[in-house]
């Protein structure tokens, strides 16, 4: 019999016992281990940006639009 460290097998740390590897709560203390990945991976601020752009984008369309509208 092979004595294999298995290292799929993770250690809870707070319960030690065994979980399965990439276990977001452990079955025997009910721990959350993980927190689920956020589907968003660009930082907040690029949010924040792109509205920035887009609202000067918006804000520049309107600009011009009543430039027009009033000297053309
Ligand atoms: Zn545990």
């Amino acid at each position: 019999m092979k004595l294999l460290k298995s290292k799929e097998k993770s250690k809870c740390p707070y319960c030690m016992e065994e979980i399965a590897p990439g276990a977001m709560v452990c079955k025997h203390c009910h721990t959350i281990l993980k927190k689920p990945e956020k589907k968003k991976s660009r930082p907040w601020w690029i949010g924040n940006y792109m509205l920035g752009v887009y609202s000067g984008i918006a804000f520049m369309g309107l600009m011009i639009y009543l430039y027009y509208r009033i000297f053309g």
